[in-house]
């Protein structure tokens, strides 16, 4: 039902001992025999790889004089994800993505990951060596190695865990803390899309629909602003955070963490055409998605205004769009209108247990 996207078919699928091309399940498998079928092409860096796949635990080589960053996040079926509207392979480029997201928004290089799965024990071998394809395709376009992991079965439900491990140059370090009154406030790329691709999945039947494609795809195989963070950071970006919960979320995160007030102009959020088309069909408007919807990876910083126009002369900041401005604490996180007027911009993301 889901347009895959292009990958590497490089996979073996196990096939029972007696000849019969049925795919031998997870029961016949075992643990170390799914180990065995997935650890290949997980090192993509080979020069930092001390011990991989295979011993109790994992060794690397550190880069000298560089800061280690540690993350984790994990994906929860029927939380996080519903395999009635992903595949096997974009559920696993996911689960890295969001990983790397958080590694870049600390303007760092991500490095090792290591991936814990509970896998129900009816879900098929193929399943899971795809799952691994999709991990295994963004970890070789960024560079990362996967050097470990755990496997073990689910009474219900999958789970997926990933940990990554990035560095950073101790200058180039971003954090949420570090916004002045005066700075513009940025982000990476449009808003929105993610949260309106999920609405497209979850009514079904939405294939037909032109405007659908990218907002789907950028729900399923979301894109880690990697290079972007450290260019930024590199470019004494005040401070950063990547926007996992939904624009409104992160900006109170940066405003509490620098002690500011941050003013966003509505009509600067950038919108891809497709979410203005699909917000109107859906009944909704854009802005929604973009404020409230999250998931879009994209990356919110601040920088001082004359630093912003330099990157905007480079040609890799043409994406970067001036959002708002940061200004003192008092003065409150506020969206301007269309109008003018300023209203209270409440964090209203997604939430866990609410
Ligand atoms: P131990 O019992 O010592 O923890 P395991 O038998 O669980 O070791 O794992 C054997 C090796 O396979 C280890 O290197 C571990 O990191 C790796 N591993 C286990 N599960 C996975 C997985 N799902 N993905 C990647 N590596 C894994
Ligand atoms: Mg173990």
């Amino acid at each position: 039902m889901i347009r895959s996207c292009a990958h590497r078919q490089n996979e073996t699928v196990p096939v029972r001992k007696d000849g019969a091309d049925t795919i031998v399940d997870l029961k016949e498998l075992g643990e170390f025999g799914l180990i065995d079928v997935l650890k290949s092409d997980t090192i993509n860096n080979p020069a930092s790889v001390v011990v991989g796949i295979g011993d109790d635990a994992a060794v690397v080589l550190p880069t000298p004089r560089h800061l280690q960053l540690l993350t984790t996040d994990m994906m929860v079926e029927s939380v996080h994800f519903d395999l009635q509207t992903t595949s096997a392979w974009q559920l696993g480029y996911k689960a890295i993505a969001v990983n790397l997201s958080d590694i870049a928004a600390m303007g760092g290089m991500p490095r090792h990951a290591v991936i814990s799965i509970a896998l129900p024990a009816a879900l098929p071998v193929d399943f899971v060596v795809s799952l691994y394809q999709g991990m295994k395709e963004i970890c070789h376009e960024f560079g990362v190695n996967i050097v470990g992991g755990d496997t073990v079965s689910s009474p219900h439900g999958l789970v997926i865990n990933v940990a990554i491990l990035g560095e950073v140059e101790p200058s180039r370090l971003q954090r949420r803390a570090g916004a002045k009154v005066g700075d513009v406030v940025a982000v990476t790329g449009p808003l929105g899309a993610s949260a309106c691709g999920l609405e497209l999945l979850q009514r079904g039947e939405w294939e037909a629909l032109d405007f659908a494609w990218p907002l789907v795809t950028s729900h399923l195989t979301p894109q880690p602003q990697v290079q972007l963070g450290q260019w930024l950071a590199g470019m004494m970006a005040t401070s950063m955070d990547d926007i996992s919960d939904g624009l409104a979320s992160e900006v109170n995160e940066i405003a509490k963490a620098s002690e500011v007030g941050l003013h966003i102009n509505a009509e600067q959020i950038p919108l891809l055409p497709a979410l203005k088309e699909a917000s109107g069909w859906l009944g909704k408007t854009a802005l929604e998605y973009a404020l409230y919807g999250g998931e879009d990876y994209q990356l919110l910083f601040t920088i001082p205004r004359e630093q912003f126009g330099l990157l905007k002369a480079d040609p890799r900041g043409s994406q970067l769009t001036v959002i708002g401005e940061v200004v003192h604490r008092s003065q409150g996180v506020k969206l301007r209108d269309a109008a003018g007027g300023l209203q209270p911009l409440a964090p209203q993301g997604y939430n866990h247990f609410r």
